[in-house]
């Protein structure tokens, strides 16, 4: 058993201490999704010990809406910004353990960039410039977007479906650059022939998934270039459906991974990651897996 308790003290006020770099900012994501991902496992644990397990999260009062003077709203401080899935599976405030008031959140189907997404996070960073340090482009293992993406890749007569649809095609086009650059890696590390292997289809959705998150990622980092610096970062991350973890494998060594990182910088940047993923561990099982 295990009980999840969110406690507030209504006489305490900004009992949450808010981080103050971005650096502290990206460790308080990591950190949360930590907590997260080991709850289902403590809760196992406690029961087969036959004990209840009990974590207490701490909810400042006015985040949740008790002001200090009866009429007034809480003021919005988030510190991080977050362009996510729409995936029912991949609650963002929940896999990151954040609270109210914690994380300015966009979700989207396939977390792609479109104007109204980019129009919502610059909004954050010029509105909350104070508390906004970090902003996250979180992708997630097994995302229907990029499988729809990747499927009109191996399938081109299955693109003449999406493409007479606007609406799906404003999602799945903007999929298609990650998916192109998957299949690029795939053959450099494993050759032309790797399109035959058994598990091809599913390398290619997990290696988009991650290049999609890191391209957005650079774009908006592009896009927000005179509101990034030490003080603020632009960082990508995929959360995994299976092991509840954000974190990529980069190398066939699974202690080589990243949980959040900065995009590449350049084309040379993306090529190199495109075959790091690859040849992940990660990966290779994929690629000789039939599921
Ligand atoms: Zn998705």
């Amino acid at each position: 058993m295990f009980d999840l308790i969110y406690r507030f003290d209504p006489a305490g006020r900004h009992g949450i201490d808010t981080p103050t770099s971005a650096a502290d900012a990206v460790q308080r994501l990591e950190e949360g999704n930590r907590i997260f991902s080991r709850m289902l496992d403590e809760a196992r644990a406690a029961a087969s010990r036959g004990t209840m397990q009990t974590r207490i999260i701490p909810v400042d009062a006015d985040d949740l809406g008790v002001p200090p003077i009866d009429g007034t709203a809480p003021i919005q401080r988030p510190f991080a910004a977050v362009l996510g899935c729409s995936d029912a599976r991949v609650p963002i405030e929940m896999v990151l353990n954040q609270t109210a008031n914690r994380l300015f959140v966009v979700r989207v189907a396939g977390n792609v960039l479109g104007a109204e997404c980019l129009g919502s996070l610059d909004y954050a960073i010029s509105a909350m410039s104070d508390s906004v340090k970090v902003i996250l482009v979180l992708g997630h293992s097994g995302c229907g977007a990029v499988t729809a993406a990747v499927d009109s890749f191996i399938e081109p007569s299955r693109y003449l479906g999406i493409g007479a649809s606007f609406p799906l095609r404003a999602v799945i086009d903007r999929v298609i650059p990650a998916v192109r650059a998957a299949h690029w890696g795939l053959e450099q590390v494993h050759g032309p022939q790797v399109e035959t292997l058994p598990g091809f289809r599913k390398a290619l959705i997990e290696t988009a998934v991650v290049l999609n998150a890191a391209l957005n990622a650079a774009a908006l980092r592009k896009e927000f270039a005179d509101r990034i610096g030490p003080q603020r970062q632009v960082v990508y991350g995929v959360y995994n459906l299976v092991s509840r973890q954000v974190k990529v494998d980069l190398e066939a060594d699974t202690n080589v991974s990243i949980q959040l990182a900065e995009p590449p910088e350049d084309a040379i940047g993306f090529e190199r990651l495109a075959v790091l993923l690859s040849g992940s561990q990660t990966i290779r099982e994929h690629l000789g897996s039939r599921s």
